[in-house]
Protein backbone atom coordinates (compact mmCIF):
# COMPACT_ATOMS: atom_id res chain seq x y z
CA UNK A 1 0.00 0.00 0.00
CA UNK A 2 2.38 2.46 1.36
CA UNK A 3 5.32 0.98 0.25
CA UNK A 4 7.03 4.38 -0.39
CA UNK A 5 7.73 4.65 3.89
CA UNK A 6 10.15 2.21 3.38
CA UNK A 7 12.37 2.99 0.49
CA UNK A 8 15.03 5.00 0.40
CA UNK A 9 15.04 8.58 -1.09
CA UNK A 10 17.09 7.28 -3.87
CA UNK A 11 14.70 3.94 -4.61
CA UNK A 12 11.77 6.78 -4.82
CA UNK A 13 12.87 7.61 -8.31
CA UNK A 14 10.00 6.91 -10.75
CA UNK A 15 7.90 5.47 -7.64
CA UNK A 16 3.95 4.22 -8.46
CA UNK A 17 1.34 2.68 -5.69
CA UNK A 18 -1.80 2.86 -4.30
CA UNK A 19 -2.33 4.95 -1.14
CA UNK A 20 -4.14 4.75 1.81
CA UNK A 21 -5.58 8.04 1.34
CA UNK A 22 -7.58 6.60 -2.40
CA UNK A 23 -5.74 7.71 -5.05
CA UNK A 24 -2.30 6.21 -6.69
CA UNK A 25 0.27 8.42 -6.75
CA UNK A 26 3.40 8.29 -8.68
CA UNK A 27 6.70 10.18 -8.85
CA UNK A 28 7.62 10.77 -12.34
CA UNK A 29 11.09 11.74 -12.25
CA UNK A 30 13.63 9.22 -13.78
CA UNK A 31 16.55 9.50 -11.53
CA UNK A 32 17.37 10.60 -8.17
CA UNK A 33 21.72 10.47 -6.58
CA UNK A 34 21.23 11.91 -3.72
CA UNK A 35 24.47 11.44 -1.12
CA UNK A 36 27.94 11.62 -0.79
CA UNK A 37 30.01 11.52 -4.11
CA UNK A 38 27.49 11.35 -6.37
CA UNK A 39 28.68 13.67 -8.96
CA UNK A 40 29.90 10.65 -11.65
CA UNK A 41 26.27 9.32 -11.39
CA UNK A 42 25.42 12.80 -13.60
CA UNK A 43 26.95 10.92 -16.71
CA UNK A 44 25.47 7.62 -15.98
CA UNK A 45 21.66 9.76 -16.01
CA UNK A 46 22.89 11.67 -19.07
CA UNK A 47 23.95 8.54 -20.87
CA UNK A 48 20.23 8.52 -23.08
CA UNK A 49 21.09 11.38 -25.19
CA UNK A 50 25.05 11.38 -25.01
CA UNK A 51 24.59 11.44 -29.19
CA UNK A 52 23.16 14.80 -29.39
CA UNK A 53 24.48 18.37 -27.96
CA UNK A 54 24.14 18.89 -23.88
CA UNK A 55 24.11 22.49 -22.84
CA UNK A 56 25.09 23.28 -19.10
CA UNK A 57 24.18 26.20 -17.65
CA UNK A 58 25.69 27.52 -14.26
CA UNK A 59 26.64 30.80 -12.32
CA UNK A 60 30.73 31.60 -12.07
CA UNK A 61 30.07 30.56 -7.91
CA UNK A 62 28.69 26.78 -9.14
CA UNK A 63 30.82 26.57 -11.80
CA UNK A 64 33.97 26.91 -9.04
CA UNK A 65 31.30 24.24 -7.08
CA UNK A 66 30.97 21.67 -9.03
CA UNK A 67 29.96 22.89 -12.68
CA UNK A 68 33.49 22.79 -13.59
CA UNK A 69 33.83 18.62 -12.45
CA UNK A 70 30.78 18.37 -14.00
CA UNK A 71 31.94 19.28 -17.51
CA UNK A 72 34.85 17.51 -17.04
CA UNK A 73 33.19 14.32 -16.29
CA UNK A 74 31.11 15.09 -19.66
CA UNK A 75 33.81 15.31 -21.49
CA UNK A 76 36.13 12.57 -20.40
CA UNK A 77 32.99 10.31 -21.44
CA UNK A 78 32.71 11.93 -24.73
CA UNK A 79 29.46 14.33 -24.29
CA UNK A 80 29.67 17.61 -26.77
CA UNK A 81 29.25 20.26 -23.91
CA UNK A 82 28.18 23.61 -24.23
CA UNK A 83 29.21 24.98 -21.35
CA UNK A 84 27.53 28.83 -20.44
CA UNK A 85 28.12 30.53 -17.21
CA UNK A 86 26.28 33.49 -16.14
CA UNK A 87 28.86 36.04 -14.58
CA UNK A 88 27.70 37.44 -11.57
CA UNK A 89 30.83 38.84 -9.48
CA UNK A 90 29.99 38.86 -5.88
CA UNK A 91 25.53 39.16 -6.65
CA UNK A 92 22.81 36.71 -7.35
CA UNK A 93 21.72 35.83 -10.31
CA UNK A 94 17.78 36.73 -10.74
CA UNK A 95 15.81 34.28 -13.07
CA UNK A 96 14.24 37.11 -14.94
CA UNK A 97 13.68 37.44 -18.79
CA UNK A 98 17.42 38.38 -19.86
CA UNK A 99 18.14 34.53 -17.94
CA UNK A 100 15.66 32.12 -19.49
CA UNK A 101 16.66 34.37 -22.87
CA UNK A 102 20.48 33.71 -22.44
CA UNK A 103 19.60 29.94 -22.00
CA UNK A 104 17.48 29.72 -24.99
CA UNK A 105 20.26 31.17 -27.10
CA UNK A 106 23.03 28.77 -25.87
CA UNK A 107 20.94 25.98 -27.07
CA UNK A 108 22.02 24.68 -30.40
CA UNK A 109 19.90 22.75 -33.27
CA UNK A 110 19.11 19.35 -31.89
CA UNK A 111 19.69 19.67 -27.87
CA UNK A 112 19.35 16.40 -26.40
CA UNK A 113 19.79 17.42 -22.81
CA UNK A 114 20.03 20.69 -20.45
CA UNK A 115 22.63 20.28 -17.12
CA UNK A 116 21.96 22.84 -14.44
CA UNK A 117 24.40 23.54 -11.97
CA UNK A 118 23.25 25.66 -9.35
CA UNK A 119 20.54 25.57 -6.99
CA UNK A 120 16.95 28.13 -6.75
CA UNK A 121 17.41 30.29 -9.79
CA UNK A 122 19.37 28.30 -12.15
CA UNK A 123 17.04 25.00 -11.30
CA UNK A 124 13.74 27.32 -11.80
CA UNK A 125 15.41 28.08 -15.33
CA UNK A 126 15.60 25.37 -16.79
CA UNK A 127 12.93 23.95 -15.65
CA UNK A 128 11.22 26.41 -17.20
CA UNK A 129 13.27 26.09 -20.66
CA UNK A 130 12.69 22.59 -20.79
CA UNK A 131 9.11 22.66 -20.34
CA UNK A 132 8.80 25.04 -23.11
CA UNK A 133 11.25 23.50 -25.35
CA UNK A 134 10.49 19.48 -24.40
CA UNK A 135 14.10 19.24 -23.60
CA UNK A 136 14.65 17.07 -20.40
CA UNK A 137 17.14 18.98 -18.03
CA UNK A 138 19.57 17.38 -14.78
CA UNK A 139 19.44 19.25 -12.42
CA UNK A 140 23.47 19.18 -10.09
CA UNK A 141 22.19 20.70 -6.51
CA UNK A 142 24.79 22.97 -5.29
CA UNK A 143 23.33 24.46 -2.07
CA UNK A 144 20.96 23.21 0.39
CA UNK A 145 18.67 26.40 -0.01
CA UNK A 146 15.31 25.54 -0.80
CA UNK A 147 12.81 22.52 -1.60
CA UNK A 148 12.06 23.47 -5.82
CA UNK A 149 14.90 20.49 -6.52
CA UNK A 150 12.20 18.12 -6.73
CA UNK A 151 9.37 20.16 -7.91
CA UNK A 152 7.13 21.51 -11.28
CA UNK A 153 6.92 24.82 -10.59
CA UNK A 154 9.36 27.90 -11.57
CA UNK A 155 9.28 31.42 -10.06
CA UNK A 156 10.67 33.60 -12.40
CA UNK A 157 10.19 37.54 -12.39
CA UNK A 158 8.64 38.88 -15.48
CA UNK A 159 8.19 42.81 -15.41
CA UNK A 160 9.39 43.07 -12.48
CA UNK A 161 7.12 40.86 -10.77
CA UNK A 162 7.45 37.25 -10.04
CA UNK A 163 5.17 34.65 -11.07
CA UNK A 164 5.44 30.93 -10.56
CA UNK A 165 5.20 29.36 -13.37
CA UNK A 166 3.91 25.80 -14.11
CA UNK A 167 6.87 23.90 -15.95
CA UNK A 168 8.31 20.07 -15.46
CA UNK A 169 9.86 17.92 -13.21
CA UNK A 170 13.53 17.15 -13.84
CA UNK A 171 14.90 14.30 -15.71
CA UNK A 172 17.00 13.54 -13.06
CA UNK A 173 18.55 14.90 -9.56
CA UNK A 174 22.28 14.98 -8.69
CA UNK A 175 22.78 15.93 -5.01
CA UNK A 176 25.90 15.29 -4.18
CA UNK A 177 26.37 15.83 -0.78
CA UNK A 178 30.21 16.49 -0.13
CA UNK A 179 29.31 19.53 -2.52
CA UNK A 180 25.89 21.08 -1.02
CA UNK A 181 27.70 21.07 2.65
CA UNK A 182 30.42 23.51 1.35
CA UNK A 183 27.56 26.17 0.46
CA UNK A 184 27.47 29.30 1.58
CA UNK A 185 25.97 29.34 5.16
CA UNK A 186 23.27 31.74 4.07
CA UNK A 187 22.48 29.22 1.61
CA UNK A 188 21.92 26.60 4.23
CA UNK A 189 20.38 28.56 6.58
CA UNK A 190 17.68 29.61 3.93
CA UNK A 191 16.99 25.68 3.16
CA UNK A 192 16.93 25.59 6.94
CA UNK A 193 13.97 27.81 7.08
CA UNK A 194 11.92 26.39 4.29
CA UNK A 195 12.07 22.72 6.24
CA UNK A 196 11.12 24.41 9.59
CA UNK A 197 8.16 26.01 7.66
CA UNK A 198 6.91 22.54 7.30
CA UNK A 199 5.88 22.64 11.17
CA UNK A 200 3.27 25.10 10.60
CA UNK A 201 2.06 24.03 6.73
CA UNK A 202 1.58 20.17 8.08
CA UNK A 203 -0.87 22.24 10.66
CA UNK A 204 -2.23 24.21 8.18
CA UNK A 205 -2.68 21.32 6.18
CA UNK A 206 -4.81 19.39 8.84
CA UNK A 207 -6.66 22.61 9.83
CA UNK A 208 -7.59 22.67 5.89
CA UNK A 209 -9.06 18.89 6.19
CA UNK A 210 -10.72 19.51 9.56
CA UNK A 211 -12.81 22.87 8.84
CA UNK A 212 -12.62 23.76 4.63
CA UNK A 213 -12.81 19.17 4.09
CA UNK A 214 -9.60 19.68 1.65
CA UNK A 215 -8.12 16.27 0.77
CA UNK A 216 -5.00 15.49 2.85
CA UNK A 217 -2.87 12.35 2.34
CA UNK A 218 -1.52 10.98 5.70
CA UNK A 219 1.58 9.29 3.64
CA UNK A 220 3.06 12.19 2.51
CA UNK A 221 2.39 13.88 6.00
CA UNK A 222 4.67 10.79 7.51
CA UNK A 223 6.84 11.10 5.01
CA UNK A 224 7.40 15.00 5.69
CA UNK A 225 7.22 14.71 9.29
CA UNK A 226 10.14 11.80 9.94
CA UNK A 227 12.15 14.83 7.64
CA UNK A 228 11.18 17.31 9.45
CA UNK A 229 11.98 15.63 12.99
CA UNK A 230 15.29 14.61 11.90
CA UNK A 231 16.53 18.22 11.14
CA UNK A 232 14.78 19.76 13.98
CA UNK A 233 17.07 17.03 16.66
CA UNK A 234 20.14 18.31 14.59
CA UNK A 235 19.49 21.99 14.74
CA UNK A 236 22.35 22.79 16.29
CA UNK A 237 24.70 20.96 14.09
CA UNK A 238 23.52 23.14 11.18
CA UNK A 239 25.36 26.23 12.75
CA UNK A 240 28.53 23.95 13.02
CA UNK A 241 28.54 22.62 9.49
CA UNK A 242 28.52 19.06 10.95
CA UNK A 243 27.73 16.54 8.35
CA UNK A 244 25.17 14.04 9.30
CA UNK A 245 23.02 18.16 10.04
CA UNK A 246 23.28 19.17 6.60
CA UNK A 247 22.56 15.65 5.37
CA UNK A 248 19.22 15.34 7.16
CA UNK A 249 18.75 19.36 5.80
CA UNK A 250 18.86 17.67 2.22
CA UNK A 251 16.80 14.72 2.44
CA UNK A 252 14.51 17.24 4.03
CA UNK A 253 14.61 19.15 1.55
CA UNK A 254 14.32 16.35 -1.24
CA UNK A 255 11.63 14.58 0.36
CA UNK A 256 9.36 17.03 0.72
CA UNK A 257 9.36 17.88 -2.53
CA UNK A 258 8.97 14.05 -2.90
CA UNK A 259 5.78 14.66 -0.92
CA UNK A 260 4.15 17.45 -3.53
CA UNK A 261 5.01 15.60 -6.39
CA UNK A 262 2.89 12.54 -5.25
CA UNK A 263 0.17 14.55 -4.28
CA UNK A 264 0.37 17.26 -7.04
CA UNK A 265 -0.08 20.36 -4.71
CA UNK A 266 2.49 22.39 -2.22
CA UNK A 267 0.31 22.00 0.39
CA UNK A 268 2.68 19.07 2.48
CA UNK A 269 5.31 21.84 2.24
CA UNK A 270 3.45 25.54 2.26
CA UNK A 271 1.35 26.89 4.25
CA UNK A 272 0.03 30.84 6.10
CA UNK A 273 3.83 30.70 6.44
CA UNK A 274 4.58 31.00 2.66
CA UNK A 275 1.87 33.75 2.36
CA UNK A 276 3.96 36.04 4.47
CA UNK A 277 6.72 35.09 3.02
CA UNK A 278 5.26 36.13 -0.05
CA UNK A 279 3.65 38.85 0.83
CA UNK A 280 7.12 40.14 2.04
CA UNK A 281 8.77 39.02 -1.53
CA UNK A 282 6.36 41.26 -3.44
CA UNK A 283 6.84 43.99 -1.46
CA UNK A 284 10.57 44.04 -1.94
CA UNK A 285 10.49 43.18 -5.36
CA UNK A 286 8.32 45.73 -6.13
CA UNK A 287 10.36 48.75 -4.14
CA UNK A 288 13.26 47.33 -6.12
CA UNK A 289 15.09 46.09 -2.91
CA UNK A 290 16.90 42.37 -2.67
CA UNK A 291 13.92 40.38 -1.95
CA UNK A 292 16.02 37.70 0.37
CA UNK A 293 16.54 34.65 0.48
CA UNK A 294 13.32 32.66 -0.28
CA UNK A 295 13.83 30.24 3.10
CA UNK A 296 14.96 32.84 5.10
CA UNK A 297 11.95 35.03 5.24
CA UNK A 298 9.82 31.29 5.22
CA UNK A 299 11.87 30.46 8.32
CA UNK A 300 11.25 34.28 10.28
CA UNK A 301 7.26 33.76 8.94
CA UNK A 302 6.78 30.44 10.96
CA UNK A 303 7.37 31.14 14.39
CA UNK A 304 4.87 34.61 13.84
CA UNK A 305 2.33 31.68 12.05
CA UNK A 306 2.78 29.42 15.31
CA UNK A 307 1.81 32.32 17.39
CA UNK A 308 -1.49 32.67 15.43
CA UNK A 309 -2.26 29.06 16.13
CA UNK A 310 -1.37 29.69 19.53
CA UNK A 311 -3.73 32.74 19.78
CA UNK A 312 -6.31 30.66 17.76
CA UNK A 313 -6.14 27.62 20.27
CA UNK A 314 -9.78 27.57 21.37
CA UNK A 315 -10.98 27.25 17.49
CA UNK A 316 -8.61 24.92 16.12
CA UNK A 317 -9.13 20.82 16.57
CA UNK A 318 -7.31 18.82 18.93
CA UNK A 319 -5.38 17.18 15.94
CA UNK A 320 -4.27 20.35 14.73
CA UNK A 321 -3.56 21.55 18.14
CA UNK A 322 -1.24 19.06 18.34
CA UNK A 323 0.92 19.41 15.10
CA UNK A 324 1.13 23.21 15.56
CA UNK A 325 4.38 23.94 17.25
CA UNK A 326 5.11 26.89 20.09
CA UNK A 327 6.35 29.89 18.74
CA UNK A 328 9.09 29.80 21.50
CA UNK A 329 10.15 26.15 19.88
CA UNK A 330 10.48 27.70 16.29
CA UNK A 331 12.51 30.86 17.41
CA UNK A 332 14.34 28.51 19.34
CA UNK A 333 15.28 26.01 16.60
CA UNK A 334 16.34 29.19 14.29
CA UNK A 335 18.16 30.65 16.80
CA UNK A 336 20.33 27.70 17.59
CA UNK A 337 21.11 26.71 13.80
CA UNK A 338 22.35 30.13 13.48
CA UNK A 339 19.18 31.78 11.59
CA UNK A 340 17.60 34.91 11.28
CA UNK A 341 14.75 34.79 14.00
CA UNK A 342 12.85 38.50 13.48
CA UNK A 343 11.04 40.26 10.21
CA UNK A 344 13.37 43.53 11.67
CA UNK A 345 16.95 41.62 10.46
CA UNK A 346 15.98 41.33 7.13
CA UNK A 347 14.49 45.09 6.24
CA UNK A 348 10.88 44.17 7.05
CA UNK A 349 9.83 47.27 8.95
CA UNK A 350 6.65 47.74 11.22
CA UNK A 351 4.11 48.84 8.39
CA UNK A 352 5.21 46.36 6.10
CA UNK A 353 5.14 43.67 8.71
CA UNK A 354 1.10 44.82 10.36
CA UNK A 355 -0.58 45.02 6.47
CA UNK A 356 1.55 41.67 5.49
CA UNK A 357 -0.24 40.36 8.49
CA UNK A 358 -3.85 41.82 7.88
CA UNK A 359 -3.60 40.36 3.80
CA UNK A 360 -1.38 37.41 3.50
CA UNK A 361 -4.47 35.29 3.17
CA UNK A 362 -5.60 36.83 0.10
CA UNK A 363 -2.13 35.94 -1.61
CA UNK A 364 -3.51 32.56 -2.67
CA UNK A 365 -6.83 30.84 -2.40
CA UNK A 366 -5.59 28.19 0.61
CA UNK A 367 -7.12 27.94 3.44
CA UNK A 368 -5.00 28.45 6.59
CA UNK A 369 -4.89 29.82 10.00
CA UNK A 370 -4.57 33.69 8.66
CA UNK A 371 -8.26 32.83 6.99
CA UNK A 372 -9.67 30.93 9.81
CA UNK A 373 -8.80 34.21 11.93
CA UNK A 374 -10.43 36.37 9.68
CA UNK A 375 -13.18 34.47 9.50
CA UNK A 376 -13.77 34.90 13.16
CA UNK A 377 -13.23 38.34 13.22
CA UNK A 378 -9.93 38.28 14.77
CA UNK A 379 -7.11 38.99 12.35
CA UNK A 380 -6.70 42.58 13.21
CA UNK A 381 -5.80 41.91 16.71
CA UNK A 382 -3.91 39.62 16.69
CA UNK A 383 -1.71 41.52 14.00
CA UNK A 384 -1.68 44.59 16.65
CA UNK A 385 -0.03 42.41 19.04
CA UNK A 386 2.23 40.66 17.23
CA UNK A 387 3.38 43.71 15.80
CA UNK A 388 3.82 45.53 19.09
CA UNK A 389 5.58 42.37 20.86
CA UNK A 390 7.68 42.62 17.60
CA UNK A 391 8.50 46.43 17.01
CA UNK A 392 7.80 47.76 20.49
CA UNK A 393 4.50 50.28 21.25
ZN1 LIG B 1 9.36 27.02 0.36
ZN1 LIG C 1 -1.87 9.41 -0.61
Amino acid sequence: MNEILNMTMNEMAGASFDCECGHHHTFGIEHLAIGKGTLPKLVEFAAAFKDRPVTMISDNHTFEAAGKKALQLMEDDGFDVNSYVFQTGDGILIPDESVVGRVMMELRPGTGLIVAVGSGTLNDTAKFVSSRTGIPYIIVCTAPSMDGYVADGAPLIREGKKISFVATFPYGVVGDTDIMKEAPMRLIHAGFGDVIGKMTALADWYLAREIAGDECCETCVILVKRALEKVVDHAEGIAKREEEAILYLIEALMLTGVAMALVGISRPASGAEHMLSHYWEMDFIAKKKFPELHGIKVGIATPIIAEVFEMMEDDIPDCVQDLSPSREEVERLLSIAGAPVLPSEVGIDRDLFYYSMLNAYTVRDRYSILELAVQKGRMEEIAEKITKRIYGD
